[in-house]
């Protein structure tokens, strides 16, 4: 394990303070599903400045599939981060924005 990760299990008394061969089997067993159900809690965000990706948007129900030209208003299309989809990080957001433009490209 990382230093600093061993470090702050100790610091936490989530290993008891001995060499590793000293341990117990109850101990290695605790140790084990401390690691393993490891909880983060995030203590806040950076806010709209550092924003990857939003949330929300138009419906896509309102939009075609296919040409996500809008359904009640033939000719207006909307696509990419303004449609209320949202990829995880790691390109999903980008191939999504260049996929729906192509889409709606053919179409509009
Ligand atoms: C810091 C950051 C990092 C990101 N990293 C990733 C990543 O690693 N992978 C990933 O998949 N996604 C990432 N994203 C998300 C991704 O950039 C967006 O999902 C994607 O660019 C959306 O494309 P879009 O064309 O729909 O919108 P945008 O790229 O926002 O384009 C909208 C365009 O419209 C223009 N515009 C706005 N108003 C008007 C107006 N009134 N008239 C004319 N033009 C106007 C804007 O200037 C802009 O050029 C990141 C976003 C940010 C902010």
């Amino acid at each position: 394990l990382p230093k600093r990760f061993v470090e702050m299990l100790h610091d936490t008394k989530a290993i008891p303070d001995c060499n590793v061969n000293q341990l117990s089997h109850a101990q290695i067993d605790a140790l084990h599903d401390y690691v393993h159900n490891w909880q983060i809690k995030p203590n806040g965000t950076e806010g709209y400045r550092t924003a990857e990706v939003t949330l929300g948007g138009v419906d896509t129900d309102e939009l075609s599939s296919k040409t996500f030209e809008a359904k009640k208003s033939p000719g207006l299309y909307f696509i990419g981060e303004v449609t209320d989809v949202t990829g995880w990080l790691g390109g999903y957001n980008f191939q999504y924005a260049w996929s729906c433009g192509f889409a709606a490209g053919q179409y509009c």
